[in-house]
């Protein structure tokens, strides 16, 4: 067993009742510490880590508003690769949180409270949803922002890169995104760029990055699967624009990888039902037994 599969053990076992449920951290000091993006809300003060089984010194966290990623290279995206590369940690989760307030704010709400505080208009971004990375779906939110990380160029691929939603009020963990068999599935775009043929090969981790910077479309996990191909159409004349050479390079290369990336686009994540959820939730963590 896995640490996270340990961990979503453990925790529904301790919503469930079970008084005994936890895990011995020594027994994963291969994967420890666990580095984790969350939002800023301070009701997630008391969930975690012991949500996680986890003792504090295993536990790294960082928190911005929402548990947002904005993009590849961004300052959010640049804690996690030092946290990796520097403090050692082995997997990150980006663990959403049910009843979240940036998920219910507007972009009009939030301008009026923005406002409110005496910020100038004219000081904000014409784009406040696409500037301040707000979205609509905690779930999808989470999802985007495993999708970013995943394919961040400052994260290698030996980091499980996974997605919970963590019930505010019981501390029950949903995977929505494991990391484990992400890695393997997921098409980076480095590989689509591999599989389109001689002439993209040529071009290299430039039009990967640029591939990897298009936000994925916004859309429920359902049309996920539908809205790929749309959005990857649309995104053609981006692309193009993107790659140097003539226009004729331009055009048939971003096809290329277009054609590539729809083949190989992941299916998105099953999502279990809702099941009836237990009083709040304090897994116990066991001690160390002869820690290596
Ligand atoms: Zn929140």
């Amino acid at each position: 067993m896995r640490l996270f599969e340990a961990i979503i053990d453990a925790n529904h076992r301790a919503v469930a009742g079970d008084k005994e449920a936890g895990l011995h951290p020594a027994d994963f000091a291969d994967e420890l510490p666990v580095i984790a993006l969350t939002c800023v809300d301070p009701r997630l003060n008391a969930i975690f880590p012991n949500a996680l089984a986890l003792p504090a010194e295993e536990f790294i966290w960082l928190r911005n508003a929402g548990n947002i990623i904005t993009g590849p290279l961004s300052s959010t995206m640049r804690s996690l690769a030092l946290a990796c590369a520097v403090k050692g940690g082995k997997e990150i989760a980006i663990i959403g949180h049910t009843d979240c307030q940036i998920c219910k704010t507007t972009a009009m709400q939030l301008l009026d409270k923005l406002q409110a505080l005496g910020v100038d208009r004219h000081q904000l971004p014409e784009n406040l949803n696409e500037f301040f990375g707000m979205f609509g779906s905690e779930r999808q939110n989470v999802i985007k922002a495993c999708d970013i990380v995943r394919h961040s160029p400052l994260i290698g691929p030996k980091i499980p890169v996974h997605g919970f939603l963590v019930d505010i009020e019981t501390g029950k963990l949903e995977w929505i995104v494991n990391g484990y068999e992400a890695w393997q599935t997921l098409p980076d775009t480095s590989e689509a760029i591999k599989g389109a043929g001689p002439m993209t090969k040529e071009l290299g981790s430039f039009a990967a990055f640029n591939l990897g910077e298009m936000k994925f479309p916004e859309a429920k996990i359902g049309e996920l699967a539908t809205k790929t191909e749309d959005w990857l159409s649309q995104k053609v004349e981006k692309l193009e624009m993107a790659i140097p050479g003539t226009p004729e390079t331009k055009a048939a290369v971003a096809q290329e990888v277009v054609e590539y990336a729809k083949k190989h686009w992941p299916q998105p994540p099953v999502v279990p039902p809702k099941i009836p959820l237990p009083p709040p939730i304090r897994p116990k963590i066991i001690p160390t037994r002869g820690r290596r």
